[in-house]
């Protein structure tokens, strides 16, 4: 249940609504609005008596949510979120573009990637340092040097960045290094890390897991701000299907679905969608154009050397263009 409070409801008047949702038993999770608060009712079993709270001072109303997830649905809160991240804003009208390679692989191989992608349009820096490889044989991450190389990278060229945890035990240590701390597609239902992250103070990007159905990932969502960490950015980045002709198959149609169902912001990966390069900027103008908030792409300047995910990574030419085109449809969808 949401309980809607009047434009003029006073400070006293909703701790005191607070107060009698906690005296029921369930709990209460104040929602600031553009206009006026909102007091989510959590951890209830069962439908939630309406009239307890009605006849309360400053209550203009009390709805019933239909949804499972609550905190991440639009029933819980009508306007966007936007997540601010230094000084880039992620969601609502923005666009906003993260690109940097699959790996952080050394000091020279990101500074010389993020001098190409600054240049190119990207407002974030993304780098892997704990990579999730499907062999244990393969290129596993720079793990701490990574972080420390990633700092480097935001002290020289100003972008924030965005980058991999993906165990419980390394969650501090990526924590004190990132500015946005990504969970993968495989830690998607990782209840232990959602959790933590739902403790951090640092913005979560949560990449959909590739089977996963779209009210799972909001689920998901939902523990980590269940939580109390309410900056969460969603990422879709591919399902599995039955097709090879790409690497995973980009549902477009998850994007419209998640912004009528979601506040948060929601962003596309079209590099691990396709898996390579041909495809990379046709999904990327298709995600803009169907309504993400931006995206976050895979860029090497020599992928033919690249320790993870070469074939999928553009060449910074590739990225710049990318730019040029999708600010250009988003500027176009803007102004109609
Ligand atoms: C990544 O972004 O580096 C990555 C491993 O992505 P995903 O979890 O979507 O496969
Ligand atoms: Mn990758």
């Amino acid at each position: 249940m949401l309980i809607v409070m009047d434009q003029k409801a006073t400070t006293e008047e909703i701790k005191a609504v607070v107060a009698s949702i906690e005296q029921r038993g369930y709990t209460a999770r104040p929602i600031p609005g553009g206009e006026r608060v909102s007091i989510g009712v959590l951890n209830n079993i069962g439908p939630v008596d309406a009239s307890y709270f009605l006849g309360l001072p400053g209550v203009k109303d009390a709805i019933p949510v239909t949804r499972p997830y609550k905190l991440v649905s639009r029933e819980f809160k009508p306007e966007d979120t936007v997540i601010q991240v230094g000084n880039v804003p992620i969601g609502n009208a923005q666009l906003t573009i993260i690109a940097g390679p699959c790996a952080v692989e050394s000091e020279s191989q990101a500074l010389t990637i993020a001098d190409h992608v600054q240049k190119g349009g990207a407002q974030l820096f993304r780098g892997g340092a704990f990579k999730p490889r499907t062999s244990p044989y393969s290129f596993q991450g720079l793990g701490k040097e990574g972080l420390k190389i990633l700092s480097r990278v935001r002290e020289s060229t100003g972008m924030p960045v965005v980058t991999e945890v993906m165990d419980f035990e390394t969650f501090d240590l990526v924590e004190e290094y990132a500015d946005v701390i990504q969970i993968g597609t495989r830690n998607m239902q990782n209840f232990t890390l959602l959790r933590r992250a739902g403790r951090s103070e640092k913005p979560i990007l949560l990449k959909r897991g590739m089977a996963a159905t779209i009210d799972e990932w909001l689920m998901a969502a939902e523990y980590i701000m269940e939580g109390g960490n309410s900056q969460v950015i969603l990422c879709e980045r591919g399902v599995r299907t039955f097709v090879h002709h790409s690497r995973n198959t980009l549902d477009l149609s998850a994007i419209p679905v998640v912004l009528k169902e979601s506040h948060l912001p929601i962003i596309v990966d079209p590099s691990h969608a396709a898996g390579r390069r041909d495809q990379v900027i046709p999904l990327s103008r298709a995600a803009v154009a169907v309504g993400a908030h931006g995206l976050i792409v895979e860029v090497h300047h020599a992928p033919e050397k690249a320790l993870s995910d070469g074939a999928q990574s553009l060449y910074p030419d590739q990225f710049s263009m990318l730019c040029r085109q999708i600010r250009s449809i988003f500027d176009n969808l803007k102004r109609s």
